[in-house]
C-alpha cells in the first residue's frame, strides 16, 4: 500500500530533525510492506483535500512562522476538510502553534492559524528549553510515554475540555504551568517535542502510520501492526526518558 504524505512548507518549517521524523516513518512502513510518498505542499500549492493521509507540518521560528502563517490560513479550509475525511496529522512546534487560532510571536506579531485545533498561543518573555517527559493515553489503557526535547517562547493554553497530548512527567509542556503538552483531536496530533520525536518514539511513528492506513483503506478499523525489535529505539527512547528525569520539575 502506498502511504500518502503532504510535507507542509519543507522549505520554511524544517528545524529539529523534521525531515528524521518522515525517514523514520517512511522505513516503519517499508518493514511493514509499505511505501511512504511524500508530496511537498509549499507556499501558495493547493492543498487537495483527500489526496494524502498524513499531513505533516514542521517547527520553525517565528520569522518562518510569519511567512507561512498567510497561506496556512488561505489553506485552512481544505485542511479542515482533510482532517474531516479522517487525515492524520502531525505538527510540531512552529507548525503545532499554527494549527491552533493563532500565534502571537515574540515581537507582537499576530499569526493567524488554521483554527484545528482548540488552543492559541502567546510568546513570553523567557524560553522553555530541555528534555522532557511525557506520559500519554491515546488509546484507551495504552499508556506510553513520550520523550523528547523543547525549545519555545510560545505559552499555549488548550480550550476547555481539549485533549493534550500528554500530561506532562518532566519539563515545561505547553505553558510551563497547566502539566499538559500537545493537544490531540481525533488524528491530529500537535507537540513541542522534537529533538527528533519519531526516532525517540517508535510507537508515536507506529500509531501515525495505522490512522494514515485507515485513512488510505477508508476503513474505519484502524489496523494494528506487529511489533518490530526496536532495541535501538528503546535505547534512544530510554536515555532521552532518563536525561528528561534528571533535569526534574517544572518551571
Ligand atoms: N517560534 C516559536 C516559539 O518559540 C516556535 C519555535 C519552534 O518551532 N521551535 O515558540
Amino acid at each position: 500500500m502506498n502511504i500518502r504524505v503532504g510535507h507542509l512548507y519543507p522549505d520554511y518549517l524544517n528545524i529539529y530533525a523534521d525531515r528524521g521524523n518522515i525517514a523514520v516513518l517512511a522505513r516503519r512502513a517499508e518493514w511493514r510492506g509499505h511505501r511512504l510518498e511524500v508530496e511537498a505542499v509549499g507556499m501558495s500549492e493547493p492543498l487537495r483535500p483527500g489526496a494524502h493521509d498524513l499531513l505533516y507540518v514542521g517547527g520553525g521560528q517565528d520569522r518562518e512562522q510569519l511567512l507561512v502563517a498567510g497561506d496556512m490560513a488561505e489553506k485552512a479550509e481544505r485542511l479542515r476538510e482533510a482532517v474531516a475525511g479522517g487525515a492524520a496529522v502531525l505538527a510540531v512546534c512552529g507548525g503545532y502553534q499554527l494549527l491552533g487560532r493563532g500565534y502571537r510571536g515574540f515581537h507582537g506579531e499576530d499569526m493567524p492559524g488554521a483554527g484545528i485545533l482548540p488552543l492559541e498561543t502567546v510568546a513570553g518573555e523567557r524560553r522553555m528549553i530541555g528534555d522532557v517527559l511525557l506520559a500519554c493515553e491515546l488509546e484507551p489503557g495504552e499508556k506510553r510515554t513520550l520523550a523528547g526535547f523543547e525549545n519555545h517562547a510560545g505559552r499555549t493554553r488548550l480550550d476547555a475540555g481539549a485533549e493534550p497530548l500528554g500530561r506532562v512527567v518532566a519539563g515545561f509542556g505547553n505553558d510551563g504551568e497547566s502539566g499538559y503538552e500537545g493537544c490531540r483531536a481525533g488524528r491530529v496530533v500537535g507537540t513541542y517535542l522534537h529533538g527528533p520525536l519519531l526516532p525517540r518514539n517508535a510507537w508515536l511513528a507506529d500509531w501515525l502510520l495505522t490512522q494514515a492506513l485507515a485513512h488510505r483503506t477508508c476503513s474505519a478499523e484502524v489496523p494494528r501492526f506487529e511489533p518490530l525489535p526496536d532495541e535501538l529505539e528503546a535505547e534512544a527512547h530510554a536515555v532521552s526518558a532518563q536525561r528528561a528525569r534528571d533535569r526534574g520539575g517544572r518551571f
